[in-house]
């Protein structure tokens, strides 16, 4: 079975934009318990490396770190868990809200901000970037950046993620080769 909820959702996200291919190298931050990595592997994924402030239970196939992917350096270690840049960056990212709505805001920006920071510098050409979003954040910014970057972004809510919840996927669809100008 699936190690989490959150499993059904990534299903639904591949189901719609075909993003995990055979032979796909992944890398999923914020992947504890493990089930998107599961969802991966489970779909042809021939890579997977998943980082967590949270220890990761073993998973055949996939290198899993315990680390807060905002250090300096913990990038590099994945991509180099991985052995190139990914075809695919993941991030369900969010922490523990303290019920200031500002500050819990800020917070997950800053996530957001630095998990699609990552994925315009390591994505190959033509690969994908899903993360994790609120309605009524201002993401706004990091929109703009990403539409640059790819070729379709778009919003996604999976129906397996609760209705009374604010949560909703931005997907970022064929990183553009800026070097072809
Ligand atoms: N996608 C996962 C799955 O299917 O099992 C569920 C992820 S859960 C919704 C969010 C995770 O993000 C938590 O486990 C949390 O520890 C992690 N997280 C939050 N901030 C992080 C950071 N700075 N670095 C690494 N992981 C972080």
């Amino acid at each position: 079975g699936w190690r989490s909820r959150a499993a059904f959702k990534l299903s639904e996200i591949d189901d719609k934009f075909g993003l995990i291919k055979k032979g796909s190298r992944v890398i999923d931050l914020g992947a504890a318990p493990g089930g998107w990595v599961q969802v991966c592997l489970d779909r042809g994924a021939q890579e997977v490396a998943g980082v967590d402030l949270l220890m990761i239970e073993p998973i055949p196939g996939a290198f899993l770190l315990q680390a807060d992917f905002t250090h300096p350096g913990v990038d590099q270690q994945m991509i180099d868990a991985l052995g190139g840049r990914p075809d695919l960056v993941l991030s369900d990212m969010a922490h523990n809200t303290i019920g200031h709505r500002k500050t819990d805001h800020l917070k997950i920006i800053a996530l957001i901000e630095i998990a699609a920071d990552f994925a315009i510098r390591t994505l190959k050409p033509g690969g994908s970037f899903v993360t994790k979003n609120f309605q009524g954040g201002d993401a706004g910014g990091v929109l703009t950046r990403l539409r640059e970057e790819f070729e379709t972004v778009k919003y996604f809510k999976p129906e397996s993620s609760r209705k009374d919840s604010a949560e909703v996927f931005l997907v970022a669809l064929n990183k553009l080769d800026k070097s072809k100008g």
